[in-house]
C-alpha cells in the first residue's frame, strides 16, 4: 500500500495479548534516521498503515522488525540493529535488517515488485519472475525470520504479525524456528485465482503458498481474495485439506484460518483535515478557478502505477470530449499522478506516457479560458489532498486491480458538502466494501466514457443521498475498526489453537 503522510489519531485498542509480546514484521520501518543538513534527522516514512500500527506498538514492550533504509540508520542502532523508538519517548524496540543495494534490487524491486505485485494484480504483461531475484527474496525472508526468532527468544510464545507480500516466506521459516509462536499476516494486495497464480513458475508458486501456510491466521481485504488463496492451495497443493466453507486449511495437527478484513483510513482525521481553515481557502480557490459558472471539478489521485488504469482514464476522457463536444468546458480534470518506483523501467515509461498523453489531450481541446486536464506529477500532502477531495464534484478511481484503494475512502471522508460522485472501478477491494459509488469497468473505454458523462449529469439530490450513505458507513468502518477486527480474530484463533494443543 502506498504511503501517505496522515498521522493516525490514537485510541485505546480493546483486545488482549495476555502476557505475550507483539513482534511486528514489515518491509518498511516506522522511523528512519537520515543524514540531513543539520545532522541526523528522524523521518516518519509517510503511510496510513505504518502510522496506524505505531500507536499499537506504543502500547509497549514489543519489537518491530523492518528494513533499515535510512542513510543514518546504522549510526543510530546498536550492533544488532536495535534502536528504541519513538526517539523522543521510547516505548518499543525497532530491530533493523540491513539490506545491500543488490538485496534491494533483487528482493524488493525485482521479486516483490516486478513478479509478485503484477501477478497478484493479474497483469501478466508486467510479470517477470527472475530466478536470481527469487533466490535473494528467499534469503532476505530467512534473514527477517532469523531476526524475529532472535528477538522472540527460545520457546517463545510471542505473537508475530507479518505485513504484506514482501515477506511471504517469513511465516513458515519462523514457525520452524519458533513453533510456539502465534503467527499471522496481513496481505495488503489482491490474491489471484489459480488460473492466474499458475503463471508463477512451479517451485516458486508452491514455496510461496507453503510460506504463507506457516501462519495461524492469514488476513486479506476481501472474501474474494481469501477464497482465491484457498483455491490456489487446493489446486497446487492437492495433498492438503482445504475447507472452503470453514475458510481454513487443515495441516495435520494444526489449522490455517483465512479471513476478510477490509482496511480503512483514519476517518475522523480526514474529516478534520478537509474542514480546516487552510482546506477551506484552498478549496475556495480551486472552485473559483475551475468550477464556476456551472463547470465541474473532477479529481483522480494515484501513484503512477500500471495497476491504476491511468492510460485507460485518459483514453476515456479523450473519447468523451471527442464524442460530446458539449461536454468540453463542462469539467476540468485535476489528476494527481505521483511518481513512484521510478527505478523500475515500466514505471518511468508510464510517467512519461501519462505526461505525453495529457499534453496531447490538452492541445486538442483547450480553449482560451479552459484547460481540460491539470496534471500534478508530484507528491501532494494529505492536508492538501483533503482540500482537493472536498472541492471536487467527482472522484474517479479507475484501477485495473486494487487491493482496497484508500483514495476512494479519503474522498468520502472529505466530502462534507455531499456534492461529489464517486466513480469507482469494480476491480477494487473498495467496490466490494462501499455501497453508494457508481461502478465502472476501466477496461471498457466506451463504458468508462459514458460513466463519466452520467456521473457529471447526476442530479444533486441523488449525489447527496449516495454520499450521505457512504459517509455514514465509513464512520462505522475506520482503520481502528480494521485493527480491532484483525486483533480480535487473532485472539480467537489463538485461543482455538491453545485449546487444541491442550487436548493433544
Ligand atoms: N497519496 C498521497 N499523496 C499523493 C498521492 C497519494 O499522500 O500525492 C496517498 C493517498 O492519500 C492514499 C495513498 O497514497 O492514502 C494511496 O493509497 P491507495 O490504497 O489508494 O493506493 P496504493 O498506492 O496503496 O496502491
Amino acid at each position: 500500500m502506498f504511503v501517505a503522510s496522515n498521522p493516525v489519531t490514537m485510541r485505546d485498542l480493546p483486545y488482549q495479548l495476555g502476557d505475550r509480546r507483539l513482534i511486528l514484521v514489515s518491509n518498511r520501518e516506522p522511523y528512519e534516521h537520515v543524514h540531513g543538513a543539520h545532522g541526523i534527522e528522524v523521518r516518519r516514512p509517510p503511510g496510513g498503515v505504518v502510522s496506524a500500527l505505531d500507536p499499537l506498538m506504543r502500547r509497549g514492550r514489543g519489537v518491530w522488525v523492518a528494513w533499515g533504509s535510512g542513510s543514518a540508520d546504522r549510526d543510530t542502532a546498536d550492533e544488532r540493529g536495535r534502536v528504541a523508538v519513538p526517539p523522543e519517548d521510547p516505548r518499543y524496540t525497532l530491530r533493523r535488517i540491513w539490506l545491500s543495494s543488490d538485496d534491494v534490487d533483487c528482493y524488493y524491486e525485482s521479486f516483490a515488485n516486478s513478479a509478485l505485485w503484477p501477478l497478484c494484480h493479474m497483469l501478466a504483461h508486467h510479470f517477470e519472475p527472475r530466478t536470481d531475484a527469487w533466490e535473494r527474496y528467499r534469503e532476505v525472508n530467512e534473514r527477517f525470520a532469523d531476526a524475529v526468532a532472535e528477538e522472540a527468544g527460545e520457546k517463545s510464545r510471542d505473537v508475530a504479525w507479518v505485513q504484506d507480500y514482501h515477506l511471504a516466506l517469513v511465516p513458515a521459516a519462523l514457525r520452524e524456528r519458533r513453533p510456539g509462536m502465534f503467527i499471522h499476516q496481513f496481505w495488503h494486495i489482491p490474491f489471484p485465482p489459480p488460473d492466474f497464480y499458475r503463471l508463477m513458475p512451479g517451485g516458486m508458486a508452491t514455496a510461496l503458498l507453503r510460506g504463507l501456510l506457516g501462519n495461524d491466521l492469514l488476513e486479506f481485504h476481501t472474501e474474494r481474495y481469501a477464497r482465491n488463496f484457498l483455491a490456489c492451495v487446493g489446486e497446487l497443493l492437492p495433498d492438503l485439506d482445504v475447507d472452503m466453507e470453514g475458510m481454513r486449511v487443515r495441516l495435520g495437527d494444526r489449522d490455517v484460518k483465512v479471513g476478510a478484513f477490509p482496511i480503512s483510513i483514519d476517518v475522523e482525521h480526514f474529516e478534520k483535515l478537509a474542514d480546516d481553515a487552510s482546506a477551506w481557502t484552498l478549496g475556495a480557490k480551486l472552485r473559483q478557478r475551475y468550477a464556476s459558472n456551472g463547470r465541474q471539478l473532477a479529481v483522480s489521485v494515484d501513484r503512477v502505477d500500471y495497476t491504476k488504469g491511468i492510460p485507460q482514464r485518459l483514453r476515456a476522457l479523450d473519447l468523451m470530449w471527442k464524442r460530446h463536444p458539449e461536454l468540453r468546458k463542462c469539467v476540468t480534470f485535476l489528476i494527481v499522478a505521483t511518481p513512484s518506483r521510478s527505478g523500475i523501467p515500466a514505471y518511468k515509461k508510464l510517467e512519461d506516457d501519462v505526461a505525453e498523453t495529457v499534453r496531447g489531450i490538452n492541445a486538442r481541446y483547450r480553449t482560451p479560458d479552459w484547460t481540460p486536464i491539470l496534471l500534478i506529477a508530484e507528491n501532494v500532502a494529505a492536508d492538501r489532498l483533503a482540500a482537493i477531495y472536498r472541492a471536487a464534484d467527482l472522484c474517479l478511481v479507475s484501477s485495473l486491480q486494487d487491493g482496497m484503494n484508500l483514495v476512494a475512502k479519503e474522498f468520502i471522508a472529505s466530502q462534507h458538502d455531499e456534492r461529489g460522485v464517486l466513480l469507482l472501478s469494480r476491480f477494487t477491494g473498495a467496490a466490494e466494501d462501499i455501497e453508494g459509488a457508481m461502478l465502472v469497468n476501466p477496461f471498457n473505454i466506451d463504458g468508462l466514457a459514458d460513466g463519466i458523462r452520467t456521473a457529471l449529469e447526476m442530479p444533486q439530490d441523488e449525489r447527496k443521498a449516495r454520499m450521505r450513505r457512504m459517509r455514514a458507513d465509513l464512520r462505522r468502518a475506520t482503520i481502528f475498526d480494521w485493527l480491532d477486527g484483525v486483533m480480535n480474530a487473532a485472539s480467537i484463533t489463538q485461543a482455538a489453537r491453545a485449546a487444541r494443543e491442550a487436548r493433544v
